[in-house]
């Protein structure tokens, strides 16, 4: 568990690939106590929901999760969620989005990623928290502005919101063919990057950073990247050794 402090009243952090009970390959540890938080990545569903289980107790409330699709809707979760899930488990999914938002206390957000950028958001004075979930195309798509234009939409003054940009793969391993990199460049020109083999690259974090600072809002980055930290699962690691893997998580709460 990796804590980030977005202020007070709000409890915030990255999860990593232990801690839980799944067996390789949804553990980064070979011996398993894997902390899988993902249910698409054919991990026995009974075992995703224990390790579910174990992230709500550290964080002390119910944690919703989405089904992403790599878009830009932001679900706005509350007080009827709250208290649904209050003292037992939440569903499998509160809907289908890339986005997160509630101004409930007690309910906590998570976003799932394995390379892909984990955003946290926090408004600590008026009291409202986002997650979102940028990858390639979500940066794209503005998930990020969506996320933030629903913060300010329940009360958030941009000039106070704080934001986390979690583990991700970085711009020295995300290698992407030129036309690619060319394409998310126009876009976001501060994604474009050269691999450490001298090839296209893109840097997803540095991306959302500069989309969250042409916003105004101030992020803190946590250096370390998916793809060669072996304690963080990643997608493109396990793809490049033909296997599965599992998905970490960056979790928010008001408190
Ligand atoms: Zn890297």
């Amino acid at each position: 568990m990796h804590p980030v402090d977005l202020g007070d009243g709000v409890r915030a952090f990255f999860t990593s690939g232990a801690g839980g009970v799944s067996p390789a390959p949804w553990s980064t540890a070979a011996d398993g106590g894997g902390l899988n938080l993902g249910l698409n990545v054919t991990d026995d569903p009974a075992r995703v929901a224990a390790n579910r289980s174990r992230v709500a107790g550290r964080l002390g409330a119910p944690v919703a999760y989405a089904t992403q699709v790599h878009g830009d809707t932001v679900l706005e979760l509350g007080a009827a969620e709250r208290d649904r899930w209050a003292g037992e488990h939440p569903p499998a999914t509160a809907g289908e989005g890339d986005a997160l938002v509630t101004a409930e206390p007690g309910l906590g957000l998570a976003v799932l990623v394995a390379d892909c950028v984990p955003v946290l958001l926090a408004d600590p004075v008026a009291r409202v928290v986002g997650v979102a979930h940028a990858g390639r195309q979500g940066l794209l798509a503005g998930v990020v502005h969506r996320a933030l234009d629903t913060l300010v939409a329940r009360g958030a003054d941009l000039a106070r919101v704080r934001a986390a940009v979690g583990p991700a793969v970085c711009g020295l391993c995300y290698e992407v063919p030129a036309a690619m990199r060319d394409e998310v460049g126009r876009a976001v020109p501060e994604t474009v990057a050269t691999t450490r083999a001298k090839t296209p690259g893109l840097d997803l974090p540095a991306g959302v950073v500069a989309q969250l600072s042409a916003r105004g809002v101030g992020a803190v980055r946590v250096p370390r990247c998916t793809l060669e930290d072996h304690a963080l699962f990643s997608h493109r690691r396990a793809t490049a050794a033909a296997t599965t893997t599992g998905r970490q998580a960056g979790i928010i709460a008001l408190i």
